[in-house]
């Protein structure tokens, strides 16, 4: 089945194999960033609508669970524009929750309508939420968002950290820089203070990577995302590209173990469904599931362990040239 609103898993240094869910299904945002990689924004609104249906959204779910075998790291909420602006959002993650019970969902978001205690409500429900703030300057704020009339770049950084203090879950902050816009001492004075206060989880600093919706908005260097990496790091110490952070950040809370201990027994109930239909090697496993050999055989040896499969005595070879002994499940 092809699908509308769900894309991915992509690769995500942040989350992992992330299945995005775009919760707007077309180009409607409270900001019109001049970077935004997804376009000019056609319609600039912070009023919450039902853009798309949690029963739509969760039927997509549904399907794209039916139809894959090895689940995600991650299902995150985003899409085409600001995924908060969606009034079924709550629901949609319980939705998730319920369909995928072992996979984090994270929600990236501007962080607009964090003043909006619904909107908080229903975010807390997320494991991960990736804020963006890029600029505390006013003047850079609104020449870099573009963002709707009435929302400033100071009430949005009280409303995180008033999010913050009633959300278990954990914070990455998105900055992005863009030159010449918001790269300025005063931005990073005003952030340095900001991120000592929120005390994210983890903080990335990016610039553009491609052309954005404006040609005005340019990346900055290398040179200047290493040094606010490091003026912001004093503050956090969680630092981008340093061991800190990426997969660090997981291993310290213990999810990327869990992640990878579920990808095993993914692969494992995957192994024990194909071994019932007929008896194979480690070789032809792996092939057949497209996994690696190595996994297949701690797979093999778990399931053996718990007396659930056995190696089939006076097998003839394989005639595919794969080596090892037959197992089956029967
Ligand atoms: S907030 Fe995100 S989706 Fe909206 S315009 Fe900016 S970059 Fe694009």
């Amino acid at each position: 089945m092809t699908f509308t609103y769900i894309f991915g898993p992509v690769t995500s240094s942040r989350l992992g194999r992330s299945l995005g869910l775009d919760l707007l299904g077309r180009r409607v945002c409270s900001m019109d960033c001049l970077y935004c990689e997804v376009g000019i924004t056609d319609e600039l609104t912070a009023r919450r609508d039902v853009y798309v249906s949690a029963a739509t959204m969760l039927g997509e779910l549904e399907q794209w669970r039916a139809e894959n075998e090895i689940l995600p790291d991650c299902v995150t909420l985003g899409g085409a524009g600001e995924p908060t602006l969606n009034s079924d959002m709550g629901e949609i993650i319980r939705g998730c929750r319920r369909i995928m019970p072992e996979v984090p969902v994270a929600v990236l978001t501007n962080s607009t309508l964090l003043g909006d205690p619904a909107v908080c409500e229903e975010l807390a429900l997320a494991d991960i939420v990736l804020p963006s703030l890029d600029s505390l300057v006013e003047e850079e704020f609104t020449k870099l968002n573009r963002p709707c009339g009435g929302l400033s770049a100071a009430g949005i950084a009280e409303s995180l950290v008033r999010f913050k203090a009633m959300f278990h879950g954990k914070i990455f902050l998105e900055i992005l820089l863009a030159q010449g816009i918001n790269d300025s001492e005063a931005n990073l004075a005003l952030l340095r203070e900001f991120v000592a206060r929120l005390s994210p989880d983890r903080v990335d600093v990016t610039t553009l990577s491609r052309p954005g919706a404006y040609p005005l908005a340019k990346a900055v260097s290398a040179e200047v995302r290493r040094q606010w990496c490091s003026e912001l790091g004093s503050a956090c110490n969680r630092l981008p590209g340093t061991p800190e952070t990426s997969d660090a950040v997981f291993l310290r809370t213990g999810q990327r173990a869990d992640l990878v201990e579920r990808d095993q027994k993914a692969a494992t109930d995957m192994i024990e469904r194909s071994l019932r239909r007929r008896p194979q090697t480690p070789g032809q496993l792996a092939l057949s599931l497209s996994l690696p050999l190595d996994k297949v055989e701690s797979a093999l040896a778990s399931l053996e362990r718990r007396g659930m499969i056995h190696t089939v005595e006076n097998a003839p070879a394989a005639e595919d040239g794969t080596h090892g002994p037959f197992y089956s499940c029967q």
